[in-house]
Order: structure tokens, then C-alpha cells, then sequence
């Protein structure tokens, strides 16, 4: 097992970013597992698998079918599912608004946090997402979880979505966010909570700079 740096947070905290940039000082790989949730939601919009009420028992069929893997394109990462770059569509709406719910299937968590540790075999990772700390890898050495208020985490999203040109309603983008969240943190398998020995830093009042100090500061080993 190579070393791992482990973020978990609230939605639209700004792990990815902070991750990325983390990864990028130390020259480890960046995963962002939220993408591979997100991927899997993809998919099972695309064949038409959540449509009320929901299908579970297909969808955990249908993970033998789903491939995902991370590329380095023009220096960042895309996100493929079965060899084709979902990037563009992972970040719309529509699967943000069902996300949390394909996230709350056991099958599927196990089915991608298996992926997950297998990165970790090889290589150098930092890790973003909801239970990288307290589930996937709750020996890593590194943990922190990022919160901030629910306004302004959903003022952040909303400008993100904004500038990737997708017609959004900040209010939508709010409730998006209060409501995974709620689900996030209620489900019954690898809730979203801090790890016992998660470092807890509160981003409202920081700019993404000063989070990126802070969390190099306190990365050790
Ligand atoms: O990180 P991001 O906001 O893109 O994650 C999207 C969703 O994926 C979360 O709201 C959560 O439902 C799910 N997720 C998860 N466990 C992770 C990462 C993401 O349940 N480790």
C-alpha cells in the first residue's frame, strides 16, 4: 500500500480542487471518487434505469458492465466509462440530482471502492470524496474533512456550473446541495461523517490559497 492522502467533506467544499492541487505538489495521482459515482448515476440515466421506482436489482446487475477508469488529457484527468470521456456530462444537473440515491446502493459502493483500493495498490493517491477516510482506507495517515456553510458552498457551485455554460437556478443549486448532504450523511451504508481521527477544517471564511497552506501544513509523512 503506497501513500494516501485522505479528503472527505460536505458536497461542493472544494475538495476536488484542494485534492488536485495537493496531488499535484506532492507528484501523487488524484482520484476523485465522487466522479465515479457520478459516472455510474451517468450510466444508469443514459439506459434508462431510474425511471420511478427504481430498479435496483438491474442496476446491480448491470455493474458488470460498467468499466471506469481514470486518463491524463491535456494535464488533467477525465473520467471514462467504458473507454468513452464522460467529463462534459457527470457534472449536469440531472445526475447530481440522482447521485446520492445510486450512492446509497451497498453493491455499488463495494463495486467501486474495490476499484479504489486497487489505485491505491500502485500508486500515491490523493483521494476526494465521502468515506475515503473512515471506509475505503481508514488507516491512511492523512485525513481532513472539509466543511463550510451550506450558502456558500452552494454560491460556489453555482458560479462553477455558470461558467461551464449550463443554464442553472441558483435556488435549485441550494437544494441540490442541502438535499445530498442530508442524504449523504443519513444513509445506512459508509455514511458521510469525519473520521475519528479526521482533521476538520471549516472553509467559509478561507480563500481556496489559504486552505491549500493549511492543508499542506498539517500533511505529515
Ligand atoms: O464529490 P461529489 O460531490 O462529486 O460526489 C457526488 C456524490 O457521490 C455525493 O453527493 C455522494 O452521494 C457520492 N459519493 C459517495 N462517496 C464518495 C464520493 C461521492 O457517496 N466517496
Amino acid at each position: 500500500m503506497k501513500k494516501i492522502i485522505a479528503i472527505d467533506g460536505h458536497a461542493a467544499t472544494g475538495k476536488s480542487s484542494q485534492a488536485k492541487k495537493i496531488a499535484n505538489f506532492f507528484g501523487y495521482n488524484y482520484i476523485d471518487t465522487g466522479a465515479m459515482y457520478r459516472a455510474v448515476t451517468y450510466y444508469c440515466i443514459i439506459s434508462d434505469l431510474l425511471s420511478e421506482p427504481i430498479n435496483v436489482r438491474t442496476i446491480i446487475e448491470r455493474l458488470n458492465k460498467i468499466n471506469i477508469e481514470f486518463k491524463i488529457s491535456n494535464k488533467s484527468q477525465i473520467i471514462l466509462l467504458n473507454g468513452n470521456d464522460v467529463e462534459p456530462f457527470i457534472r449536469k444537473m440531472d445526475v447530481a440530482e440522482n447521485v446520492s440515491k445510486i450512492a446509497g446502493i451497498p453493491e455499488v459502493r463495494s463495486f467501486l471502492v474495490k476499484i479504489q483500493r486497487q489505485i491505491a495498490i500502485k500508486n500515491n493517491v490523493v483521494m476526494d470524496g465521502r468515506d475515503i477516510g473512515t471506509v475505503v482506507f481508514p488507516n491512511a495517515k492523512n485525513k481532513f474533512f472539509l466543511t463550510a456553510s451550506l450558502e456558500i458552498r452552494a454560491k460556489r457551485r453555482f458560479e462553477e456550473l455558470k461558467s461551464s455554460n449550463e443554464t442553472i437556478i441558483y435556488s435549485k443549486v441550494l437544494e441540490n446541495v442541502k438535499i445530498r448532504d442530508y442524504e449523504d450523511s443519513s444513509r445506512l451504508v459508509s455514511p458521510l461523517k469525519p473520521a475519528k481521527d479526521a482533521i476538520i477544517v471549516e472553509t467559509s471564511n478561507l480563500t481556496e490559497n489559504e486552505v491549500f497552506e493549511r492543508l499542506i501544513s498539517l500533511i505529515n509523512g
